[in-house]
């Protein structure tokens, strides 16, 4: 009997392949797996090699992660500013073109309806933009927009723009970021600015096609954000989750240590943690599991990896270094900005083969940048040292470097403050 039902297992697992997921660790049939960008999207993961790619997580995870892991870090306010500084590194001196937008939090004073709130955000030449939205469950207080799936469907909001510049390239560089920022919005314009190229005419109306003066709503928030313009001080709120990046980390260990180990990785002691950090539902069950790591906001303890931040930051891109500790394995990530975090991915790396572990005792690096278009690695971190200290030229690093467009080539911005 129990011959009988082992092999009926046995042929239903011929029919229906199971895999196991890497994040949640259940077994669950093939179809329900999706590819992973074990790196995010919002930050270049679509760039990366296969390395930062897998179909080792369920459909579910995927989604999950994507919305609550990778979108508490990608919308924090201190990624949501690596990214805008970024992306400005890339402008293209002759072409306006959208970027992300600095956020600057919520704007507790203004006398908004009830049940909403305003955001704050800056466009690249210090352009004022408020956006106005239902308040969110206390969940998506650290989201810089707010509740993600809402401002997509149900509760776009009303935004609005005060331009800061009057030159044109500025101009139309905010009014492109704008209309991409709030796609779904209705977009207002506060203030009028003098775009005379024709070239560019035709495209304002479309940036701002649902101003209205009859609209009473648009009434209503244009009398009370005169009040805001009328002010030139910033008083916003924004709210911290001091872990935002906790799980984040662990995911990622998760999915590179994976890529390095195989499922081994999952099974062992280390990786079980990573696991239980990834799903703990706060910073303190996080900080009571045997994970070593430290976010983007540190543990103000110096080590030798913050010791080599000046060379592993690298302006426009973000870098992930995996290295080789003794007997653990850690990846050290830098934004752009020059901000470290830090996650070991294994431990007891003399139970895993030699050969898994061995190609990382140099350390290597990958670059990925978003706004520049590229991804670059692994690269040996002794022959990036050498490139950064100018002892030899590595050609893909020198490539990276000359692809940013000269911010000097930029106009001026000549701002002025915005008129009530
Ligand atoms: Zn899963």
């Amino acid at each position: 009997m129990s011959f009988q039902l082992r092999s009926e297992e046995c042929i239903l697992s011929e029919i229906f392949p199971k895999r196991r997921c890497i994040y949640c660790f259940q077994e669950k049939p093939i179809e329900e797996f999706s590819l992973e960008h074990i790196w995010p999207d919002a930050l270049g993961g679509a760039l990366c090699g296969d390395f930062f790619k897998t179909r080792e997580v369920c459909e579910k995870c995927n989604n999950v992660c994507g919305l609550f892991v990778d979108g508490a870090f990608i919308k924090s306010w201190f990624v949501q500013m690596e990214i805008a500084n970024q992306s400005y590194q890339f402008l293209n001196p002759s072409k306006p073109t959208a970027v992300p937008l600095h956020y600057l939090g919520v704007e507790p004073s203004l006398p908004t309806e009830e049940g909403e709130i305003c955001e704050r955000w800056q466009g690249p030449a210090g352009e004022r933009i408020y956006h106005f939205h239902l308040a969110d469950e206390e969940r998506w207080d650290t989201f810089a927009g707010g509740d993600t799936i809402r401002r997509k469907k149900k509760d776009p909001g009303r935004a609005y723009l005060a331009f800061t510049s009057s030159n044109e390239y500025w101009s139309l560089t905010a009014a492109l970021s704008f209309k991409q920022q709030f796609a779904r919005a209705k977009r207002c314009v506060l203030t009028e600015v003098a775009i005379d190229d024709p070239k560019f005419a035709p495209i304002l109306p479309v940036l701002f096609s649902q101003g209205d003066p009859a609209d009473p709503q648009q009434a209503r928030d244009k009398r009370v954000l005169a009040h805001a313009l009328s002010n030139n001080g910033v008083h916003t709120r924004i709210p911290v989750q001091a872990d935002f990046d906790g799980r984040f980390l662990c995911k990622l260990a998760l999915g590179i240590g994976h890529r390095i180990f195989g499922k081994r990785h999952g099974e062992s002691r280390y990786g079980t943690e990573l696991r239980k950090g990834l799903w703990a539902r706060n910073s303190r069950e996080r900080r009571e599991l045997r994970i070593r790591g430290t976010g983007m906001l540190g543990d103000g303890r110096a080590t030798v990896a913050q010791e080599l931040r000046e060379f592993l930051t690298w302006p426009g891109a973000w870098t992930i270094c995996i290295w080789n500790h003794g007997d653990r394995l850690a990846a050290h990530v830098h934004s752009p900005g020059g901000t470290k975090l830090s996650i070991v991915i294994a431990e007891e790396l003399s139970s895993y083969p030699v050969i898994d572990a061995a190609d990382y005792r140099e350390g290597q690096i990958y670059l990925i940048s978003l706004p520049g278009e590229s991804f670059v690695g692994p690269l040996a971190l002794p022959e990036v040292l050498a490139h950064k200290l100018g002892n030899r030229v590595v050609p893909i690093l020198r490539e990276i470097e000359m692809s940013r467009d000269n911010m000097s080539l930029l106009p001026p911005k000549k701002t002025s403050p915005p008129a009530d």
